[in-house]
C-alpha cells in the first residue's frame, strides 16, 4: 500500500504562491506516483490548488467545511462546495477548530457524515492535549473522540475514512514535544480497536495516519507501514522543497 502524505498549509499561503510551489514540488514527479500525496490550503486557494496540480499525481483536500448542507451560515464553507471543486478528502476536527472556534465530537461526527455523503473521505482528527496526557486520560479522550467521530457513518453502505491521531502537545505551533514512536503505536492499535469495535464492516482497511511536527528527519519513525501508513503535515508541508523529502523518506 502507498504511504498516505497529507499537506495541511493552515492559514498560510496565497493563490500567488501556488504556481512557484506546485513548480518546484513536481520537479521531481516519478516519486510522487509512490505515493498518496494530498494538498489541503486555505479553501479561497483550492481553484489555484487544482489547476496547478490537476496533471500532476497530486490530489488536493479541504481543511474544513460546514456540517449542514447549505444555508444562512455567513464565512462558511460547505462539503458540496469542497467536492464540486474536485476534493478528494476533508479534515474534519482538527485540533485547531476544536480548540478556537470550540467544535465538539457531535459537531465533528456531523462532518464526518457530510463528507462522506458528498463522496469525499473524511479525514477524522483525533488527539489529546498535555494536560490530558498527564493526567492518564489520552487513551480515554481519543476513544470518545473516535466513538462520536464516527457515529454516523453506519447509515453508509460502504466505507471511505481515515484517522489522524494527532497528539496536541506534539503539533509544532503547540509545545512540538517529540513523541515516542511506540507510543504512537501504541495509541494507533487501541484506534483501530475502537474502529473494530464500531463499524459494522471495513474496520481494518482505514488508515491511520499520524500528525505533529513530522519533518524529514523524524517521518520514517512514525509510519511502520502496518498500523500506521502515513501522516498529516503541518507546517514542514509549507516548503515544497521539505515535504518533498518528507514523500522521498516514505516512499
Ligand atoms: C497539523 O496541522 O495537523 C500538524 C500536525 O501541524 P505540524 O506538522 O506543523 O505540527
Amino acid at each position: 500500500m502507498k504511504p498516505i502524505i497529507i499537506g495541511n498549509w493552515k492559514m498560510h499561503l496565497t493563490a500567488s504562491d501556488v504556481g512557484d510551489y506546485a513548480r518546484t514540488f513536481l520537479a521531481e514527479p516519478d516519486i510522487l506516483t509512490k505515493a498518496e500525496v494530498t494538498i489541503c490550503p486555505a479553501a479561497p486557494l483550492i481553484p489555484a490548488v487544482a489547476g496547478a496540480f490537476s496533471n500532476s499525481p497530486v490530489q488536493w483536500g479541504g481543511q474544513n467545511a460546514h456540517w449542514e448542507t447549505q444555508g444562512a451560515f455567513t464565512g462558511e464553507t460547505s462539503m458540496a462546495m469542497l467536492s464540486n471543486l474536485g476534493c478528494r478528502l476533508v479534515l474534519c476536527g482538527h485540533s485547531e477548530r476544536r480548540k478556537f472556534f470550540h467544535e465538539t465530537d457531535e459537531m465533528v461526527s456531523r462532518k464526518v457524515e457530510q463528507a462522506t455523503a458528498h463522496s469525499m473521505v473524511p479525514v477524522l482528527c483525533v488527539g489529546e492535549t498535555y494536560e490530558q496526557r498527564h493526567q492518564q486520560q489520552h487513551e480515554v479522550v481519543v476513544m470518545e473522540q473516535i466513538r462520536k467521530g464516527i457515529d454516523l457513518l453506519s447509515a453508509f453502505p460502504s466505507l471511505a475514512l481515515y484517522v489522524a491521531y494527532e497528539p496536541v502537545w506534539a503539533i509544532s505551533t503547540n509545545q512540538a514535544i517529540e513523541p515516542n514512536p511506540s507510543d504512537i503505536i501504541a495509541m494507533a492499535r487501541l484506534i483501530r480497536n475502537a474502529l473494530r469495535e464500531e463499524l459494522p464492516t471495513g474496520a481494518e482497511s482505514v488508515p491511520i495516519l499520524f500528525g505533529g511536527n513530522v519533518n524529514p528527519q523524524n517521518a520514517k519513525k512514525f509510519v511502520d507501514g502496518e498500523v500506521v501508513t502515513g501522516v498529516l503535515v503541518g507546517g514542514a508541508s509549507l516548503n515544497p522543497k521539505t515535504f518533498h523529502q518528507i514523500v522521498t523518506q516514505l516512499v
